[in-house]
C-alpha cells in the first residue's frame, strides 16, 4: 500500500477540497448556517465532527490536568471589559487592513505576501526602489529589510515603505493595480453590550483567548486549591475574533475554540519550564499519532516577540497550504500578572513559604487551538491507497480520537446474525461509541467505515453460529483475528490504551 497523497505535491489544494467535502458528506463539519447561504468563518461540528473534537478536548484535558500540578477551571466568556484595558487587547489586539478601492475586497496587510507570487513579490519590489532611489532615508529602511528572511513581508511592516509599495502591487482578487487605501488598525475583539442600554458603559467584549480568565483567577485558584508554585491552571473554551481574512477551512475562523494552560512559576525557574512545556507539547501530538515530519518548531526571533513575551515558540503542522501553527508557547514574564494588579488594585503576589517572599511569578502558556488541531488530525489521517487494485479512503485517527470505535456488522441479515450483532452492539454501547451497520455488502460496509476513521470493525458470520466467535478487522493494516463475543469488549479496551 502507498500513500498516494504523498505523491501529489502539486496537487495540495485538490487534497484540501476532497477533505472539506468528506467533512460535510460524512457529517464531521457543516458551514454554519448553510441554508441562509452560510456565515463567513463560523463552521459546525456534525455528528462525527463533535465526536472528534470532543476526543481531542479530552485527551488535552487527560494529559494536562490528570496531574498533580496543573487544575482546571472554566471562566465566562464574557468578563469585566476592564480585563481587557489590562491584557492590551483594547490597545493592540489590532491587525492592520486594506480595501480595494475597485473590487472591495478586504486584505490583512501582513498576510498579502501569502497571496501574491514570488514574481510579481520581486517586481513590486524593484519598482518602489526605482521611486524611492532619491530618499536616502527609505533606501536604508529598504536594505534593511532585504536583510530579513521576507523582504517583501519587511517591506510592509515599515509604516513609510508600506503605503508605497501597496501603490504597486495588484490586488490579488481583481488585479487591478493602485487601489488599496492606505492601511488601517482593526481591532478584532467582538464587542456587545451588557443590558438593555447600548451605549458606551455597557460594552463587553467576546473573549479572544481564554488565558485572561485563567489571570484574574490566578489567586481563586491557588488558595482554593492550596497549591504552591510551580502550577498550572488549564481550561478549554470558545474564543472570537472578528479575523479580516477568514481562510483554509476550520485554520482560521471568527468563532474557535481554544485549549489554553497557563504554569506559574518562580521567576528564576522561568527557562527551566519553557524548556519543559515546549517538549512536552510536541510530544501530545506525536503520540496521538501525528506524522512527525509534519510537525516542527518555530522559534520566534528575539526583534519578533510580542510586548509581553520573552521566549515563543509556534508548534507547526505541514497542511496542504503550507506550515501553520496549530500551538504557541510563550514565557509571558510577569506581564499579565502585573497589569492586572495595576488596573484591579487588587494585589496578585504569591507568598512564597521557603524564602518568606511576596513576589508576582512568571508565566509559561501553552496556548492550542483545538478547532486548527482538529483539523490538523484530520489532514494528517487522510490516505487514499490502492487495495488490490480498488482505491480507498481512509482516515487514519488514532484509536482514542476516532469519532466511532467499532462499527458491528452482521455478514447477512438472516440466521439470527442481526440478532447477535445487535446484542454485541447493546454491551458495547455502554462504554463505547459503536455503529451498527446491515446494509450493503461487507467489503461496502468496511470502506464505509475507514472513510470515517473506525479503527475495528466487528464481523458476525456463519462461523459464529458455531462457535460464538467474531472476526475483529483491523482499518489500517485490514487483518482480521478471531475473538470470542465475551473478549470482544476487553479486547477493545486494550487496544485503545495508550
Ligand atoms: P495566528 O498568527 O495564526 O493568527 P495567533 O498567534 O494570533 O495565531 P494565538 O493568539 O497564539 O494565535 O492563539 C493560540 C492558538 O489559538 C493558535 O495557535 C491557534 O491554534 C488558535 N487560533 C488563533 N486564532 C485562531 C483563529 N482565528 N481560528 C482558529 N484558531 C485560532
Amino acid at each position: 500500500m502507498e500513500r498516494i497523497i504523498e505523491k501529489k505535491q502539486n496537487n495540495r489544494s485538490e487534497i484540501l477540497d476532497k477533505i472539506v467535502s468528506l467533512a460535510k458528506r460524512r457529517g464531521f463539519v457543516f458551514q454554519s448556517s448553510e441554508i441562509y447561504g452560510g456565515l463567513n468563518g463560523c463552521w459546525d461540528y456534525g455528528p462525527l465532527g463533535v465526536e472528534l473534537l470532543r476526543n481531542i478536548n479530552e485527551e488535552w484535558w487527560k494529559t494536562m490536568t490528570y496531574r498533580d500540578d496543573v487544575e482546571g477551571l472554566d471562566a465566562s466568556i464574557l468578563m469585566h471589559p476592564k480585563v481587557w484595558e489590562a491584557s492590551g487587547h483594547v490597545e493592540n489586539f489590532t491587525d492592520p487592513m486594506v480595501d480595494c478601492k475597485q473590487c472591495k475586497a478586504r486584505f490583512r496587510v501582513d498576510l498579502l505576501s501569502e497571496m501574491i507570487n514570488e514574481k510579481k513579490k520581486a517586481k513590486a519590489l524593484e519598482d518602489l526602489r526605482n521611486e524611492i532611489i532619491n530618499d536616502s532615508k527609505l533606501v536604508d529602511k529598504y536594505s534593511n529589510a532585504f536583510q530579513t528572511e521576507d523582504p517583501f513581508s519587511a517591506v510592509l511592516e515599515d509604516q513609510d515603505l508600506s503605503t508605497k509599495l501597496l501603490q504597486q502591487i495588484n490586488c490579488p482578487q481583481c488585479g487591478n493595480k493602485n487601489t488599496f487605501t492606505s492601511a488601517r488598525q482593526f481591532n478584532l475583539m467582538f464587542k456587545t453590550f451588557i443590558g438593555p442600554v447600548e451605549d458606551s458603559g455597557a460594552v463587553v467584549y467576546l473573549r479572544p483567548e481564554t488565558a485572561q480568565g485563567i489571570f484574574v483567577n490566578f489567586l481563586n485558584v491557588q488558595s482554593s486549591s492550596r497549591q504552591k508554585l510551580p502550577f498550572g491552571i488549564a481550561q478549554v473554551g470558545k474564543a472570537f475574533r472578528n479575523e479580516i481574512n477568514t481562510k483554509n477551512f476550520l485554520f482560521r475562523t471568527r468563532e474557535f475554540e481554544q485549549m489554553e494552560m497557563q504554569f506559574f512559576v518562580k521567576p528564576a525557574d522561568d527557562k527551566k519550564w519553557y524548556d519543559y512545556w515546549k517538549a512536552e507539547r510536541l510530544q501530545w501530538f506525536k503520540d496521538l499519532g501525528m506524522t512527525e515530519n509534519k510537525l516542527r518548531y518555530h522559534d520566534h526571533p528575539k526583534e519578533k516577540l510580542a510586548h509581553y513575551a520573552k521566549e515563543a515558540t509556534d508548534i507547526e503542522y505541514e497542511f496542504p497550504f503550507g506550515w501553520g501553527e496549530v500551538e504557541g508557547i510563550h514565557n509571558r514574564t510577569n506581564f499579565d500578572l502585573s497589569r492586572h494588579e495595576e488596573y484591579s488594585g487588587k494585589s496578585l503576589k504569591y507568598f512564597d513559604e521557603e524564602s518568606k517572599e511576596k513576589f508576582i511569578p512568571y508565566i509559561i502558556e501553552t496556548s492550542a487551538g483545538a478547532s486548527r488541531s482538529f483539523m490538523a488530525f484530520l489532514v494528517d489521517a487522510y490516505y487514499e491507497e490502492e487495495v488490490k487494485g480498488e482505491m480507498r479512503t481512509v482516515l487514519k485517527f488514532h484509536s482514542r480520537l476516532a469519532p466511532i470505535k467499532a462499527a458491528i456488522l452482521p455478514l447477512v441479515n438472516k440466521d439470527g446474525m442481526p440478532e447477535i450483532s445487535q446484542r454485541i452492539e447493546k454491551d458495547l454501547r455502554k462504554d463505547f461509541k459503536v455503529f451498527y451497520d446491515d446494509k450493503g455488502a461487507v467489503g461496502r460496509r468496511y470502506r464505509r467505515q475507514d472513510e470515517v476513521g473506525t479503527p475495528f470493525c466487528i464481523t458476525v458470520d456463519t462461523q459464529t453460529l458455531d462457535d460464538q466467535t467474531v472476526t475483529v478487522r483491523e482499518r489500517d493494516s485490514m487483518e482480521q483475528v478471531r475473538i470470542r463475543i465475551d473478549n470482544v469488549s476487553s479486547y477493545l479496551n486494550d487496544k485503545l490504551k495508550f
